[in-house]
């Protein structure tokens, strides 16, 4: 017989267009992970009404971007489970259920809650914002996750949806699945200007939908070692923000480049053109996807109220077993 794959539930928030630094993070792991778990891929559309609940329109066309990033980056829609959260009944419900079990104070005490409060400027939080680790605890679990692949700021959500998911089993005699992370080793991509996130919100980024043209714009832009002035004067890599590109998308010039820079061999105008070179041989096939799919609008609609059907079939299997061990099913 068959054995059965270990489920993984990843996804992102409908806030935009998604960039080279979640391809580097998560997209591309996603591809390769694909053959080997069963992938769900949440759109967290929910997750993004929690800071961006003033932007109906950016949400709801991030519906449709970010599904078509995802196969564009080589997501095969036969494989993966593209699932819109807000479509998931058995998430709004689950949460519900769940935000019995967790304080107030942990959640205020969440250090991950605390930094992303910082960074939106938020003096006073909304109930939803506060709560949506709660909501994670549902996505992840409505569908049985057995791995949640996340970067280190991500591990206190996880933790909370193991003990809501531990205390919920204890009290009620359940087996939900207790999520594990999948902690990844890849290394951060910085922003173009040498910010050291590359963000949505920071238009230091580059779009896995941008032209070979803005590619090369937005490259010709970036900042370098600032002290090298002129082709003569030999530059350091160590803290030249190309550089740090070259590593990722360039490895086998790297040690190169990175020795003919110290010796002023190589100007930052040429090293640059390695670069968008690099980085277009990458995006091409992307963009060959993503142009397929932009013409078959109908498909990828069809892509996402499949992934969502067998969603919504999985997780209202699972609040009925809930309701039923709650003594709330009539
Ligand atoms: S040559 Fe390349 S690595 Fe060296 S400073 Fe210029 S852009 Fe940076």
């Amino acid at each position: 017989m068959e054995k059965k794959k270990m489920r993984i539930l990843t996804g992102d928030r409908t806030t935009g267009r998604l960039h080279l630094g979640h391809y580097v993070g998560s997209l591309k792991s996603r591809v390769a992970l694909q053959d080997m778990y069963d992938t769900f891929i949440l759109l967290a559309d929910i997750q993004a009404l929690t800071t961006h609940f003033e932007n109906p329109s950016l949400i709801h066309d991030s519906i449709f971007d970010v599904t078509i990033d995802n196969l564009s980056v080589g997501l095969d829609p036969t494989k993966v489970t593209i699932v819109q959260q807000s479509a998931v009944k058995a998430i709004a419900e689950m949460t519900v259920f769940y935000s019995m079990l967790v304080s107030v104070n942990a959640l205020r005490h969440n250090p991950t809650i605390k930094t992303e409060a910082k960074q939106y400027g938020y003096s006073e939080l909304t109930y939803g914002f506060l709560g949506y680790p709660v909501s994670q605890a549902a996505d992840i679990t409505f569908c049985n996750a057995d791995l949640v692949p996340v970067g280190e700021d991500q591990i206190p959500h996880i933790e909370l949806s193991r003990k809501i998911v531990r205390k919920f089993n204890d009290m009620y005699g359940t087996f939900i699945t207790e999520p594990q992370a999948k902690l990844s080793d890849v290394p951060r991509l910085s922003g173009l200007d040498g910010n050291a996130k590359m963000g949505k919100s920071l238009g230091n980024a580059i779009y896995l939908s941008d032209s070979a043209d803005e590619v090369a714009q937005k490259v010709r832009m970036a900042v370098t070692d600032p002290a090298r002035i002129k082709i003569s004067i030999p530059g350091n890599p160590d803290i030249c923000n190309v550089a740090k590109y070259h590593k990722i998308f360039t490895p086998d010039k790297y040690d190169q480049i990175c020795a003919d820079c110290r010796a002023a061999k190589i100007g930052c105008v040429a090293c640059k053109k390695i670069l968008i070179n690099s980085l277009n041989t990458l995006l091409d096939p992307m963009r060959e996807r993503r142009a397929y799919y932009e013409n078959h609008m109908d498909e990828v609609s069809d892509i996402i109220l499949t992934g969502s059907k067998k969603a919504n079939e999985i997780g209202d299997a699972q609040v009925a077993m809930m309701r039923e061990a709650m003594h709330i099913a009539i």
